[in-house]
């Protein structure tokens, strides 16, 4: 059992000076004072002067890396587990990208499991970019009914030169097959769709919608930010009840072309009203960012870090004042909402007790709790590799 003592909680709403007990892998009390409960079973994590908030969710990371896009040797490295406990992320939901020929379904499964097995909370996507759709059972239905991980399909990309420019009767028959494997299984069923630079925007998925009885919110559109006419389209597409995700994730040069900062994207959303529970932000982690001279020729690749989601939701409060609990929603209650994850995202007697302790002032991440176990503390990863 662990009691953090004194934490400023924030659930993630704000709950004042709390005390949080944890027995094994669940949260099974939040009061005032819960002192009397200290024994010689309990481990004590003060939180004076600290934040605690939900683990972060993490919508989209190539954990099996992704890129490749300049050739065999630009395809990125898989994540670390560590590489989301020293961000905070206790839950991550992986995903393939543009390269489903070299990269397999069954990997993406297996580095699921693996990550698991090391304390994280991982889930994936079925699909790839491409369709027809690829499957572990010949059937994204099946999948998602069959294989506990899936919890939806994608990145489908749309608007996109990389994508494989489905009409939009393809797109609903996917969206209505992994709507109904959802409701079957007690899973959303989301379709997460990347979204390209084309001025298609997102009229493919607007078009289902307006042509079929499928739920706007059956879709999850990722990369809103990456231009000014497409988070406009954006948020149009959130005034009909649709989700919207903000990729943290960038460069300095992605900016300057004309990016928009993903914290930035949030604070401007909810200025137009738009409700938190509709706004996300994700990594886009391990994804590959390619960086350009002036010649338009490949330089440097870097690879996407899944410790941009804390960074930017730290931007959103500090650079863009966007309130604590708000941030924080778009990088847990939110996601774990819009993807139906069970005792996810937030702080509760009988969540899951994946937790994140923040420094009040800097918001720096000092500890984190993955399951009801420590695998940070004092801002120092606890988790080995099996191969050191
Ligand atoms: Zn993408």
């Amino acid at each position: 059992m662990k009691l953090i003592k004194n934490a400023q909680v924030y659930s993630p709403t704000p709950l004042g000076k709390k005390d949080v007990l944890i027995a094994g892998n669940k949260i099974i009390a939040i009061e005032n004072d819960l002192s009397e409960c200290i024994n010689n079973i309990v481990e004590v994590i003060d939180g004076t002067g600290k934040i605690l908030t939900p683990g972060f969710v993490d919508s989209l990371v190539h954990i099996t890396g992704g890129g490749g896009e300049g050739g065999y040797a630009t395809r990125t490295p898989e994540m670390q587990v560590n590489d989301a406990f020293i961000g905070g992320v206790t839950t991550v939901i992986g995903a393939l990208g543009t390269d489903a020929e070299t990269r397999s379904l069954e990997n993406l499964l297996a580095k699921t499991y693996g990550l698991e097995e090391q304390g994280l909370s991982a889930y994936c996507y079925t699909g790839s970019y491409h369709f027809p759709m690829i499957s572990i059972t010949e059937s994204i239905k099946r999948d998602i009914m069959l294989i506990e991980k899936f919890i939806g399909v994608g990145e489908v990309a749309i608007a996109d030169h990389r994508s494989s420019q489905m009409t939009v009767a393809e797109m609903a028959r996917v969206a209505s097959e992994a709507r109904v494997a959802g409701m079957l299984s007690g899973k959303k069923g989301i379709v997460l769709i990347h979204v390209g630079d084309e001025k298609a925007r997102l009229s493919k998925l607007t078009r289902v919608v307006e042509q079929s009885d499928i739920p706007i919110s059956q879709f999850y559109p990722t990369h809103i930010n990456r231009n000014k006419s497409l988070l406009d389209a954006g948020f149009d597409f959130a005034k009909q009840g649709g989700n919207l995700d903000f990729t943290t994730s960038t460069t300095e040069q992605i900016i300057e072309q004309g990016e928009i900062p993903a914290a930035k994207a949030l604070a401007m959303a909810l200025a137009k009203g738009i409700k938190i529970a509709q706004l996300t932000m994700s990594s886009d982690g391990n994804a590959s960012l390619p960086i350009f001279d002036e010649q338009g020729q490949l330089i440097e690749l870097q690879v996407g870090q899944v410790s941009s989601l804390h960074q930017s939701m730290v931007d959103a409060v500090k650079d863009f004042q966007v309130p604590l609990e708000l941030a924080l929603s778009a990088i847990s209650s939110s996601p774990a909402g819009i993807l139906k994850l069970k005792n996810k995202g937030q702080i509760g007697v009988g969540f899951d007790a994946d937790l994140t302790l923040l420094d009040s002032d800097s918001l720096a991440i000092h500890t984190v709790i993955a399951k009801g176990q420590l695998v940070m503390k004092n801002e120092k990863t606890l988790v080995n590799s099996p191969f050191s």
